[in-house]
């Protein structure tokens, strides 16, 4: 009989929640809720049958995103959404039985894709207040440790690693590869992205999945030393990229208003809920992403499924005790998530007294 390899029939299907079409408000995968650029959406509408006959190039979409981010093309990767730059490294730096260290609670594709290598992840608890656990991660460094992934600042958490943590990782790990992931780096504004080419075992990733309001059109950088992503290079089909993605990346890049504008309001958006959170008792962590972690104790299946109910997607995160993320939509959104959240706390407290 045909037999994949062990550590994939291993594996059980990942399944993101997205399939559910009933749902009307989203925001469970920290989607922009705003959509695109208008000016991508322009650039998209113009293009002909014939360019969509021919095989994407990614070349040229590496240069404009290199003068972008200040470093070489040689040192720049375009993928297939982040998701692909974490498979890659996972591919290119985990042997069977290496070890990839993450910190938990993490995003899930880091765990999914080192499996697939054969590699054992090693988690790391973040600390007690969700901080990062640098002596701990310290420590978990072996001589088998070919990858640590630090997600800054985090998913689901929405906080974030201090420059002189990250530093000490990757000085105190000179042969395993360090993938920084800055997906939503658009919302907190601070990168090591100036460190490629000066650190040799340094990888930024980046997505146009969250602030550039792109998640449908799959598209990420994975940034490097230049003899890194040469090495990355080999592996990779050369037409990962879709012609969509290469062809509307420049008025991605090009439309700092609109992802300024946007970044603002959902910044904003975010810092009203938190507030309104917290004065109905809720336990929130601050966010430097388009996200908020809210610690809804004894009441979180309630309000998982009064949400629902509502036709409103809420993540559930069953790794951290009584907690659902919360991706931040418009001002008006946030005030439907809102009132739905006041009926269901005042639906409870009603048959609550009623078994009293
Ligand atoms: N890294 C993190 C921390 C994320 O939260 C996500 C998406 N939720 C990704 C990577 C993947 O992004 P992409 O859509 O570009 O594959």
């Amino acid at each position: 009989m045909l037999k994949a390899r062990k550590c994939v029939r291993e594996m059980s299907e990942y399944h993101s929640p997205l399939c559910d079409p009933a749902m009307e408000l989203r925001l469970d995968l920290n989607e922009s809720t705003t959509g695109c650029s208008p000016r991508v959406l322009a650039r998209i509408r113009s293009l002909d049958a014939k360019l969509l006959a021919l095989y994407p190039s990614r070349e040229s979409g590496e240069k404009l995103v290199a003068d972008f981010l200040g470093i070489k093309p040689e040192e720049v990767l375009l993928t297939n959404g982040a998701d692909e730059g974490i498979d890659l490294l996972c591919r290119a730096y985990l042997d069977c039985d290496d070890e990839l260290i993450i910190i938990t609670p993490a995003f899930a594709m880091y765990e999914i894709f080192a499996r697939a290598a054969g590699a054992k992840t090693v988690r790391v608890p973040t600390n007690a207040d969700l901080s990062f656990p640098i002596e701990q991660v310290l420590r978990a460094i072996t001589p088998r440790t070919r990858l640590i992934v630090i997600t800054n600042p985090n998913n689901p958490t929405g906080l974030d690693v201090s420059r002189e943590d990250i530093l000490r990782v990757i000085k105190a790990a000179p042969d395993s590869a360090v993938l920084l992931d800055e997906a939503y780096f658009d919302f907190y504004g601070k990168t090591m992205m100036e460190q490629i080419g000066r650190i040799p075992n340094l990888f930024v990733a980046r997505t146009f999945s969250k602030a550039y309001g792109l998640a449908g059109m799959r598209l990420g950088i994975l940034a490097g030393a230049a003899e890194q992503i040469s090495l990355l290079r080999r592996m990779i089909s050369p037409f990962n990229i879709n012609a969509f993605a290469v062809e509307c990346l420049k008025e991605a890049l090009d439309d700092r208003q609109f992802v300024a504008g946007y970044v603002k309001q959902v910044c904003g958006t975010r810092e009203w809920l938190r507030e309104k959170l917290t004065a109905m008792g809720f336990q929130c962590w601050p966010s430097y992403t388009n996200f908020l972690l809210v610690n809804f104790g004894d009441l979180r299946a309630s309000v998982l499924e009064g949400m629902t109910n509502r036709k409103i997607a809420l993540r559930n995160r069953p790794d951290c005790a009584g907690c659902l993320r919360i991706s931040i939509g418009t001002q008006q959104e946030m005030e439907r998530v809102l009132a739905a959240l006041e009926e269901i706390v005042a639906e409870k407290s009603v048959s609550q007294q009623a078994v009293r």
